[in-house]
């Protein structure tokens, strides 16, 4: 089934120069149907991650999306919420796959790398978070 996801090149790796090879792995596998690059505010990465509220790395989860620009990209494809959370690998980069996103990239289980929605219900309300209907092309 075709399906849309959120995915966000976090600061650790804008920071470190690998966005872009980030984005061209991410581009053959789905279609980026949108893409923004902006730094988040304290507010939006509190609302973004609201789930996360009160657990013990939250107020870090939050300094750290913060620390610098993130790159925000809607992203289509074939059962792309899972597929892309495959290629994302384990939240933490020492558990994750040879070869993916993150075993290549994250740094830490916190400075990870990149996020991806987790449902179609949440990976609906994150597009909407960044994305007016009319830039989703
Ligand atoms: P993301 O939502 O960023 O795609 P995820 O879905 O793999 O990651 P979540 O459980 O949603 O993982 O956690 C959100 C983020 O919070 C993680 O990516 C990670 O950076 C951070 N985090 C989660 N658990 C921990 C933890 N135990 N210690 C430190 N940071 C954590
Ligand atoms: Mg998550």
């Amino acid at each position: 089934m075709k399906q849309r996801t959120l995915s966000i090149v976090k600061p650790d790796a804008v920071r470190a120069g690998n966005a872009g090879k980030i984005i061209a792995e991410i581009e053959s596998h789905f279609r980026i149907v949108a893409m923004r690059k902006l730094q988040l505010s304290k507010a939006q990465a509190a609302a973004f991650y609201a789930v996360h509220a009160g657990k013990p790395f939250y107020n870090d989860l939050v300094e750290f999306m913060t620390s610098g620009p993130v790159v925000v990209m809607c992203l289509e494809g074939e059962d792309a919420i899972a597929n892309y959370r495959k290629l994302m690998g384990a939240t933490n980069p020492e558990k994750a796959e040879e070869g993916t996103l993150r075993k290549k990239y994250a740094e830490s289980m916190s400075h990870n790398a990149v996020h991806g929605s987790d449902a179609p219900e949440t990976a609906a309300v994150e597009v909407a978070f960044f994305f007016p209907g009319c830039d989703l092309i």
